[in-house]
């Protein structure tokens, strides 16, 4: 039996609080129907507000720090976000390993956090552009898995995305066997490291312009568990039929 699907909507910096009635409309359209485990990971501020909300998806947040409290200003950690209601947390996401310098130890340490606190690590692992050019996407991240997954990892309660960096947000997207080979060599590094039975049941989500037209494609794949989905979770009209393609 491959692992449930998960699908995971990533609303990154976007959006004020009127999306809350989104998500009502979701709910609504998805009320009494079979859906495959779903996550909303909005911004910090609006966790607590759809937490209240107790719908049919779960709820995540975007990052957390490694240390349970102290003084770390602006900075949010796992037990504060469990406290308000997340059930998973991204870490490593391509944005904040770019963007605010966070690197596989960092990122392994952000994941042992979540699971001290009782979240589910969402762990993002995926190459540039120009390492997909040279042919070395799926080397450089299989090494980045083996160097970002938890001590504790367990298949249930830790998922890996394979987001490739250039297919975020740009429209373009590796082919389906790229993509299926990549998260294949994904799960042999996590049973290289924790044993093919815990890799079996591990969940992968593919992430990188997942689309309401490629997902039916994707979710076809024998490899892939689902998608992280940035752009297309902001519009119920594309995220509906992403939600229904992992179904
Ligand atoms: C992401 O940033 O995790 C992502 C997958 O974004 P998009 O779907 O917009 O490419």
């Amino acid at each position: 039996m491959p692992p449930a699907n998960l699908v995971a909507g990533n609303r990154k910096m976007n959006g004020l609080s009127d999306f809350l009635q989104e998500t009502d409309a979701l709910s609504a359209r998805f009320a009494g129907k079979n859906t495959p485990e779903t996550a909303i990971i909005p911004p910090f501020p609006y966790i607590s507000a759809l937490a209240a909300k107790k719908s049919f998806f779960k709820i995540g947040a975007q990052n957390c720090h490694t240390a349970e409290k102290g003084a770390f200003t602006g900075d949010v950690s796992a037990e504060m976000l469990k406290d308000v209601g997340a059930e998973y947390v991204i870490v490593g996401h391509s944005e904040r390993r770019g963007g605010c310098g966070e690197t596989n130890e960092i990122v392994k340490s952000k994941a042992e956090a979540a699971l001290r606190a009782g979240l589910k690590p969402i762990i993002c692992v995926g190459e540039d552009e120009a390492t997909y050019r040279a042919g070395e996407g799926s080397d450089f991240t299989a090494k980045q898995t083996v160097a970002s997954l938890p001590e504790g990892f367990s298949p249930d309660t830790c998922v890996i995305a394979y987001e490739p960096i250039w297919a975020i947000g740009t429209g373009l997207t590796p082919t389906e066997d790229e993509i299926n080979a990549v998260c294949g060599r994904v799960r042999a590094a996590t049973a290289e490291k924790f044993g093919a039975a815990a890799a079996e049941k591990t969940r992968i989500l593919y992430g990188g312009s997942v689309n309401d037209k490629n997902a039916a494609a994707i979710a076809a794949l024998s490899e892939v568990n689902g998608a992280l989905v940035g752009g297309a979770c902001l519009k119920n009209e594309t995220f509906i039929p992403i939600i229904e393609a992992f179904a």
